[in-house]
């Protein structure tokens, strides 16, 4: 059985060591990305100074030596190869695009100069192809983070962190070069409910308050509990907010600090409109409180207003995800219609047969990279079961190469693991010279001369 999995992600890559780890089966899996390279967010999406993260493409690359794996870099679903040609192929095919996009505030301003989406300046700072000509002004002191989930911290800790620890990651060196002119001072990280709620973890928390430089500042008025907060921590299951509440209060009554930047974390602030007449130069926020309704806890709006200046503001709210071409699509939330990863046509309900998800594409953008693998397992269980009653099975062509001929016809330069292995080569020998675990290659073209 001939599987492809589009986007060589945790999910993607999950997925087809679940499919290769039987040897003997009989299963053989081509990894698609639309990228050169392999990893997906791990390599564009992870900070450069969490590099222990990293360390799971060890595993995706002991995957990726199993008998039965192919990667295809560069090549785009839906623009390089059609579902209907990827069905004519395989057996089955599975989805783990992950989620691109960014999702928006839908408040005025959002569009003016200076407001970017934290899901750019990540991509920015990674190397990743898209995103190397972004500009962000760095020369402004203060900025503005809109969010509370660890994308948000991410960012404040790349923009505060000393541009001499960042030299020995494998940050971008077009960013590294922006970070060393850096003017930025302050960084004011935004929560629309209060501390107990924020979505960033407490390891991720507890980095800030120990960044050399850095001042973490938490207004103690901020952190007080009302009887809703109390009641939210009462029926929380985990101590994840209690962890984030303790560290938050002894961090407050640290006051301002005496470093030379401050990580600045509000909550109980809601942004109603990026203010600017040519470019940002402030944010409108609501001062809000917490309320209990419809079975959650909400943000509500207390009629008060404050005006925080700042020319660059990111809005980091959440990863969204793209509609991929002759697949149906789920808008409200950004996700592939399914039923335990078997994709359906939500209009009728109908089955999409042989089209299966995994990954954040499936369920949306949360949990960690970790989270991906159950995720990714229970779907290959599905797609196993279905194998076995399956009888669409004899319209599949049975070469092998089918694929790779169609995109040699189209000329569509296809990028092999060997050949990645090639442009890792060249990324780690350029490091050296630097004092760095590599240094990325950052453009399309670059990527693909490095695979010769
Ligand atoms: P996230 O965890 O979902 O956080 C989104 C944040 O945006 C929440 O605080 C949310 O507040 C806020 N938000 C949403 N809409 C808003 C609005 N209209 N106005 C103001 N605030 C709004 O998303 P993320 O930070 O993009 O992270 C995505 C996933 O990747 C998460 O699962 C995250 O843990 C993971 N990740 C992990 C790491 C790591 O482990 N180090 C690093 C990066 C990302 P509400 O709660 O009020 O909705």
């Amino acid at each position: 059985m001939r599987i492809a999995v589009f986007g060589a992600g945790p999910a993607g890559f999950f997925a087809t060591e679940e499919l290769l780890k039987r040897p003997g089966s009989g299963v053989t899996v081509d990894l698609f990305d639309r990228l050169p390279t392999p990893y997906g967010l791990v390599r564009g999406g992870v900070a450069p100074d969490h590099e222990k993260t990293k360390g799971v493409i060890k595993q995706f690359d002991r995957t990726a030596a199993r008998p039965g794996f192919r990667f295809f870099g560069n090549v785009t679903f839906g623009a390089d190869l059609s579902l209907a040609e990827v069905l004519a192929h395989y057996h089955q095919v599975l989805l783990a695009t992950g989620a691109e996009g960014d999702r928006r505030l839908g408040i005025p301003g959002e569009d003016l100069p200076g407001s970017h989406a934290a899901t750019a300046f990540v991509g920015w700072y990674n190397g990743h192809p898209d995103y190397r000509d972004s500009r962000f002004d760095l020369g402004a002191e203060q900025v503005v983070v809109v969010g509370n989930g660890n994308v948000a911290v991410d960012v404040a800790r790349i923009l505060t962190r000393s541009v001499d620890e960042l030299a020995r990651t494998d940050i971008a060196e077009h960013a590294l070069e922006a970070l060393r002119h850096s003017r930025v001072k302050e960084v004011s990280l935004l929560g629309r409910r209060g501390p107990a709620q924020a979505a960033f973890s407490n390891p991720e928390l507890r980095e800030l308050t120990a960044l050399a430089g850095v001042d973490l500042v938490v207004r103690p008025e901020d952190i007080e509990l009302d009887a809703v907060n109390r009641t939210f921590l009462e029926r929380h299951a985990s101590r994840h907010p209690q962890r984030n509440l303790e560290l938050l209060v002894t961090q407050s009554a640290s006051g301002e600090g005496t470093q030379p930047r401050k990580i600045r974390m509000r909550f109980f602030v809601s942004p109603v409109e990026i203010l600017g007449t040519h470019t940002v130069e402030g944010l409108r926020v609501e001062r809000t409180r917490l309320e209990e309704a419809q079975g959650g806890f909400h943000a509500r709006g207390t009629g008060v207003f404050e005006e925080i200046r700042s020319r660059l503001v990111f809005r980091a709210v959440g990863y969204q995800g793209h509609r991929l071409a002759g697949v149906p699509f789920d808008d409200r939330h950004g996700i592939i219609p399914n039923q335990e990863g078997r994709v359906f046509e939500p209009l009728t309900g109908a089955p999409l047969p042989r089209v299966y998800v995994a990954g954040w594409i499936k369920r949306g953008p949360s949990g960690v990279i970790g989270t991906n693998r159950p995720d990714a397992v229970a779907t290959v269980r599905v797609m196993l079961e279905d194998a076995e009653r399956d009888s669409a099975f004899d319209t599949v062509s049975p070469d092998p190469d089918g694929v790779p001929a169609l995109l040699a016809r189209k000329q569509i330069q296809t990028v092999t693991f060997e050949g990645w292995t090639r442009i890792d080569a060249v990324e780690i020998a350029a490091g050296e010279q630097r004092g760095k675990p590599r240094e990325k290659l950052t453009t399309r073209a670059q990527l693909l001369a490095a695979t010769n």
